[in-house]
């Protein structure tokens, strides 16, 4: 009985349908932190793979998915910070919960963005390239309209987000890193796992938060490995 006792202090009761679920002290904590400490590592990032650049088009690819790397982290530990200490504030949090939302739209769209920039694409597949844009505004019109009233609806947009613009890769000529780029996605779907799991598994949304920062971390690997450290022979100077 004590055992069940102790270990409720860490996890509180699964949420009813409709209702967002309470996460215990510990929990809170956990979120802000996972988050927090990626917050600098990823300007870092940014930077370097800016340094890396040898053209302006480089340069500007780097800029974005830095860009969007970095306000994934410093969105969600803005959020989570504000649903700890200042859950009174209803409206402020209600409206970071939603740009904490919209903003995993733009992070996928800037995940592919290097992949799709500096790599030659069929001609069909390189609309994907805006494409990826028009689908974060369309999450994100979503998102404002249709905030947290069906979860499921919102898990299928992310899913098709973060795996319909794949599909163009199979048209690249070169085709190095893509096993990283799909070793990535599958870290993200296992960490799905997670973040359907709060109230069932202590510290959930957490371990949800480390499996998002496990696939970003192997796709900027790869973004860096094969796309900057690499010699540009096939980057887009020409357009
Ligand atoms: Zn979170």
């Amino acid at each position: 009985m004590k055992r069940v006792h102790s270990f409720n202090r860490f996890m509180n009761r699964r949420a009813s349908a409709n209702c967002r679920y309470q996460p215990t002290c510990y929990e809170h904590a956990a979120n802000c932190y996972t988050h927090a400490l990626l917050i600098v590592p990823a300007f870092v990032g940014m930077a370097f793979l800016h340094r890396l650049s040898d053209n302006s088009w480089e340069r500007i690819t780097a800029w974005v998915y830095g860009m969007g790397l970095c306000a994934l982290f410093l969105v969600s530990t803005v959020f989570h910070i504000i649903t700890w200490k200042k859950s009174h504030m209803r409206s402020v949090e209600h409206c970071f919960h939603m740009c904490d939302r919209v903003v995993i739209y733009f992070f996928i769209a800037a995940s592919y963005t290097p992949w799709l920039n500096l790599r030659e694409l069929g001609p069909l597949a390189a609309h994907m390239r805006w494409f990826v844009w028009l689908m974060a505004a369309a999450g994100t019109i979503y998102v404002f309209n249709y905030h947290e009233r069906y979860k499921l609806v919102e898990l299928a947009f992310y899913l098709t987000m973060g795996f319909f613009p794949a599909s163009v890769m199979t048209s690249m000529s070169n085709t190095e890193g893509l096993h990283e780029l799909a070793c990535g996605g599958l870290i993200y779907c296992l960490g799905v796992f997670f973040f359907k799991s709060d109230g069932v598994i202590p510290f959930a949304h957490a371990i949800w938060h480390v499996f998002v920062a496990l696939a970003a971390a192997v796709h900027y690997y790869a973004i860096w490995k094969y796309l900057y450290k690499a010699p540009s022979s096939d980057t887009l100077l020409d357009l």
